[in-house]
């Protein structure tokens, strides 16, 4: 068994240790206004960490806390220094996107806590989205958060040095990277014990998938990506349940998977999430096609983030050509149509590599081990497995052939196809 390394002082807090954990760190007292009696709840619905808040008469705050296994499956153990990766990574993205995510307040080498803002009243995007809730500017904030943490850790903007020092930071994320290494790029493409899918309605795809010699020869392209690609500092598990809305504003939570990867992959998470999202809605129908116009804004949803991403990202890039490649000193006005296309050629890639992990994102959670509530709700497994069989038929296409995909709205069309076949 890995053996987990413990700070001297660490202890798991509780309701009652909590109050004196706040109490005794004046940042923290300042913030909550600590004279006033608190209130703790421990709220985490998550997989891995708790989760608590504290509330006093008008203020807030919520301090999450690793433990030294996984929360839901306490024989996995698992590093406590997950959390010191989610506040490097809050900590170095603030400087751009600090509107989009949690104000940090601490960080607790001892209890390896962060103490940052509770949001309220944002709900996880995921529940919101099985209640059918569209949240009509999702799509204009989450691609400022996706062009500007791709654009401003990457080497585009930043100087090597700087770029290659926060690669070594982060390269020490190892458990958590191989927990993603493992679940999503190996196991379900194997017979493993962790995996599980709607049986018997999935076995012939779940076969399918283990014998489909293209398939794994492109999820192995896809995890070599994964390993070697390191483009920019990214989330690392960036599904619709780290995204915490209400119907005007968005925060993204949870970046303890954080590393320096692929930039196709945390957009392909969120992709993978809005289509698991999409496939998953006939489920939910409680007289059928009541979610027709819910799914329509699904898909013009993925469209916008793709599309608006790309623009963004762009700009950032044209305006801000700072890193040592590509920079102003190797080009003159003229040559600038020529640059631009190079650009649009790095961002095609970007596109193929986002179809390709987004496929190996939604053959996860139906083969894998951890599963989405989207589908999991759906209480009729001969349903359930119908909208899952949809969903992973064009991801085993997505994976194979993303690069067939000239634009976003091929995929948005191919998807209406997979729906409706039967
Ligand atoms: P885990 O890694 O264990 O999944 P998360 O960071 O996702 O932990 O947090 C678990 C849950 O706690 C979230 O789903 C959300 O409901 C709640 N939560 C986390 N951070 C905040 C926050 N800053 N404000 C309000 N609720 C939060
Ligand atoms: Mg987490």
């Amino acid at each position: 068994m890995t053996h987990v390394e413990i700070p001297k002082n660490y202890k798991p807090l509780n309701n009652e240790t909590l109050i004196d954990f706040i109490n005794g760190k004046e940042n923290l007292k300042e913030i909550i206004n600590s004279k006033q009696e608190l209130k703790i709840t421990e709220v985490g619905d998550g997989n891995l960490n708790l989760v608590f808040f504290a509330d006093s008469e008008n203020k807030s705050i919520c301090i999450k806390q690793p433990l030294p296994y996984v929360r839901v499956l306490k024989d996995w153990p698992l590093t406590l220094k997950r959390s010191f990766f989610e506040f490097e990574y809050m900590k170095i993205h603030s400087a751009h996107v600090g509107h989009l995510i949690p104000k940090i307040y601490d960080y607790d080498k001892d209890f390896c806590t962060i103490s940052m803002e509770k949001l309220s009243p944002h709900a996880i995007m995921r529940q919101g989205m099985v209640k059918r809730i569209k949240y009509i500017n999702f799509a204009e904030h989450i691609t400022e958060y996706l062009s500007k943490t791709l654009f401003f850790t990457s080497d585009l903007y930043l100087k090597a040095k700087v770029k290659r020092k926060y690669n070594v930071v982060f390269a020490d994320n190892i458990e958590l990277c191989k927990i993603t290494e493992d679940l999503v790029f190996t196991e379900p493409y194997i017979i493993s014990v962790r995996n599980r899918w709607t049986k018997p309605y999935l076995n012939k795809i779940k076969i399918e998938i283990e014998n489909n010699t293209e398939l794994k020869i492109a999820v192995n392209r896809l995890k070599l990506l994964f390993l070697t690609k390191t483009e920019s500092l990214l989330h690392g598990d960036l599904h619709t349940g780290s995204i915490m809305c209400t119907l005007k504003d968005t925060k993204i939570i949870d970046p303890e998977f954080a590393f320096y990867g692929p930039m196709g992959f945390d957009i392909g998470a969120l992709l993978a999430n809005l289509l698991i999202s999409f496939f998953s809605q006939d489920g939910h129908d409680i007289k059928k096609g009541d979610g027709e116009i819910y799914k329509k804004w699904i898909l013009e949803t993925i469209n916008n983030v793709w599309n608006s991403f790309e623009l963004k990202f762009l700009n950032l890039w044209k305006s801000n050509p700072n890193g040592d490649v590509f920079s102003s000193v190797f080009f003159n006005a003229k040559e600038e149509i020529d640059v631009e296309n190079e650009r649009k050629i790095f961002l095609k890639n970007i596109f193929h590599d986002s179809l390709g992990f987004a496929a190996a994102k939604m053959i996860r959670r139906i083969f894998g081990f951890a599963h989405n509530i989207d589908f999991e709700l759906i209480k009729n497994e001969k349903i359930r497995a119908q909208c899952e069989t949809k969903c992973s038929s064009l991801a085993i296409k997505m994976m194979v052939n993303a690069k067939e995909y000239e634009n976003i709205e091929a995929l948005t069309e191919d998807v209406i196809k997979f729906n409706t076949s039967d």
